[in-house]
């Protein structure tokens, strides 16, 4: 996601030092997540482990990357396209 950030909004092939260091802030500290694997998202976590700036930081890269993301991943990308068939989104999702 920091990838996608990155080369979407800082134009590199790679990872530019602030992202790198956003990357390797995030990893150390999902290393130390008292949930690890079954944590939801960051959005939703009980735990507040960012530092503010940090925070900040990531929840930009979160609202840049999430609906790409969203739209490239392949099943939720067939639920896009029969959602928009159906013309009622609440069918598809169930609400
Ligand atoms: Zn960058």
């Amino acid at each position: 996601m920091v990838r996608m950030y990155c080369r979407g909004i800082h134009g590199g092939r790679n990872l530019c030092e602030d992202c790198r260091d956003l990357l390797h802030y995030s990893e150390r500290k999902l290393d130390g997540c008292p949930f690890k694997d079954s944590k939801p998202t960051c959005a939703k976590c009980s735990v507040h482990c960012y530092e503010a700036s940090m925070r900040a930081r990531m929840r930009s890269v979160m609202r840049y990357s999430g609906p790409r993301m969203f739209i490239r991943h392949p099943v939720l990308a067939i639920a896009h396209v029969s959602d928009r068939r159906a013309k009622s989104p609440g069918k598809v999702w169930g609400i």
